[in-house]
Parts: structure tokens; sequence; C-alpha cells
């Protein structure tokens, strides 16, 4: 990995030296002018509190809404768009289009949270806090409307340049969490180091607890039941996501998980019909149903 510094100033990652197909030189021009014209939709997927099935908040998820190719997922642009240094400016539509959304779904009485994920150049720019603390005035939210999501990759990246910029935004009082924990093989004691409030499991630990042998299951209980221990211990909260059954949610709230995310809750919807989830008892009729379900 090697830093750049871009146009801007604002430093970001060029990861190696991939050959530049016209496509992609293609879908990065496509992407630089679909920046801030709307082209960019922000999908929310909600949160629930395993011990009271109460909603903790949603996590937004960006979505293309390409002129030709339809709606694309983020997995298909995120990584263009940080090699090519639009990074930052993603980042800020999609932090702005969530606090904005926050903003309404506040108006309307529903004490909701979003979740914005960031990637390394996010994390690289010293004036990211600041950013931050403008759009929190700018809607008048509250610091603990937001939370951070940083995967353990990210995180360990470049651990030096990213700390600075990782204690400021928890000094503004934002909830950070470390996202798909477990793929990325941080130390314990550097964990033990971090500004973070929260541990959100991989989904591949719960996939791994719903299928394969009975060996294998046992061994994915008990990774589970341990990370889920080690959070604790350390004073971090422990959600999971890639909850797709009601036996996994029953599992995972016996192991002591705070809160899930999941297909079974609910996918990944526009704001409109993301309103209808979180004012409605749904969630509790799931969490309930689960327990329900795994004791007869
Ligand atoms: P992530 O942050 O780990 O988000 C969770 C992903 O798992 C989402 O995929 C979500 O739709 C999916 N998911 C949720 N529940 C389930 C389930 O029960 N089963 C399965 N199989 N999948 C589930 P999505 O929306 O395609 O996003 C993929 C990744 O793209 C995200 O992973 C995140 O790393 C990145 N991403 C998404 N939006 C943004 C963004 O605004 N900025 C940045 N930097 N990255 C983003
Ligand atoms: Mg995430
Ligand atoms: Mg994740
Ligand atoms: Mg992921």
């Amino acid at each position: 990995y090697g830093a750049k510094s871009g146009r801007t100033g604002v430093e970001y990652y060029r990861p190696g030296a991939e050959v530049n197909t016209l496509l992609r030189l293609d879908m990065i021009e496509s992407l630089r002018a679909a920046l801030g014209t709307g082209q960019l939709e922000v999908h929310y997927q909600i949160k629930v509190e395993l011990d009271s099935g109460r909603s903790h908040g949603v996590e937004a998820l960006v979505r293309w809404r390409h002129p030709t190719r339809g709606l694309l997922t983020p997995e298909s642009f995120v990584p263009l768009a940080e090699q090519a240094g639009l990074m930052r400016m993603l980042t800020i539509e999609v932090l702005e289009t969530s606090l904005a959304q926050c903003r309404r779904w506040r108006e309307a009485g529903l004490e909701v949270a979003v979740a914005v994920n960031l990637s390394a150049s996010d994390l690289l720019d010293r004036a990211f806090p600041d950013q931050v603390r403008g759009l929190l005035a700018q809607y008048g939210l509250l610091p603990s409307a937001l939370e951070l999501e940083i995967t353990e990759t990210t995180l360990m990246l470049d651990r030096v340049r990213t700390a600075a910029v990782l204690g400021e935004l928890r000094e503004l009082g934002v909830q950070i969490a470390v996202d798909d924990y477990g793929t990325g093989y941080s130390s314990l004691a550097y964990l033990q180091e971090l500004p973070v409030d929260m541990l959100k499991m991989d989904k591949s630990f719960v996939t791994r607890l719903e299928d394969g042998s009975g060996l294998r299951r046992a061994k994915a209980e008990a990774i589970v039941r341990s990370t889920v221990g080690l959070a604790h211990a350390l004073g971090l909260r422990i959600v999971v996501e890639g909850v797709e059954s009601a036996s996994a949610l029953d599992k995972l709230r016996n192991y002591g998980c705070d809160v899930a995310q999941g297909y079974f809750l609910g996918r990944p919807r526009p704001a409109d019909e993301v309103t209808a989830m979180l004012s409605s008892p749904v969630v509790r009729a799931a969490v309930d149903a689960a327990a329900t379900e795994a004791t007869t």
C-alpha cells in the first residue's frame, strides 16, 4: 500500500498497480459525474437490541442507481471510488444523506441512530472529524445519533496515521464500531488500545453456526461465545451481522450478543420502507418468535 497525495491535498490509498481497463475508466468517470446528482442512494438496514427487541438503529448502505446498468451494490463501485480518489466525496454524500434522514426520523419521534461505513482515506484525512462535527450541527443532531463503522482490515492498515482521526472522532462523542471483526488479524493487544465502542462480528461466523457438520458448528459456537466474552471483558458491545434465521437469532441471544442485524430482521431498504419497520412492533415479534420457536 502506498499513499499518494490527491488533487485536493487529501491522501488516499492506491491498492496495487491494477490494469486500468476501459470499463474501469468508464465507471470511474461516470461515478465522478454521479456524485452530487442523486444517483447515489442510501438504503437502511435495521439493527435490533436482543434483550429488549427494540430497534438499536440502522446501518446506511450505499447503492448507485446507474443510468444504464441499474442498481449497483457497493462492492462494484466502492473499491473504484477508493482507488480513484473519490471516496472522501462519496463518504460525505452518504453522511449528509443519512444525517438528513436521521433528522427526519427524529422529527417523527423515532429515536434512531444511523451507522455510516468509512474507508481508509476518511481516516487519513485530518479534516474529517471537523466535517463530521459540522454536519451534525447542520442537522441539529447530537453525536450519539451517529455511529461510524470501520473494518478491522482498514483499522490495521496504518495504525499510526489513523490514530489521530480515530481519537478525534471518539472525542466528538460518535460511537465507533469495528466492522467485519474476526477477518482482519488484529491482535488482542491492539484491540485493547483502540478507541472503539463496539465490535461487529463478521457474518461468516454466523453462517458457520448454522451449517456444516456438528464439529464445525461446535467450533463456530466456541468462537462466537469467546468473542462475546472478549468484547464484554473489554467493555465493548457486540453486534452480529448476517442473521438469516430465527434459529441463528436465538443462539446469538443465548450467547449474550447485544445487537443483531440480518435479512431475518429486515433487508436494507429505502428510508420510507424502513420507517414502517422502525415504528411497528414487527421486530419485537420476530425476536419473540425466535425464542418461542427454539423452546418448542
Ligand atoms: P458491511 O458494512 O459489512 O455491511 C453488511 C453487508 O451485509 C451489506 O451488504 C448488507 O446488505 C449485507 N447483509 C445484511 N444482512 C445480511 C444477511 O442476513 N445475510 C447476508 N448474506 N448479507 C447480509 P452491502 O449493502 O452489499 O454492502 C457491502 C459492503 O460495502 C459493506 O459491508 C461495506 O463494507 C461497504 N459499504 C456499503 N456502503 C458503504 C458506504 O457508504 N461507504 C463505504 N466506505 N463502504 C460501504
Ligand atoms: Mg458496516
Ligand atoms: Mg460488516
Ligand atoms: Mg462486510
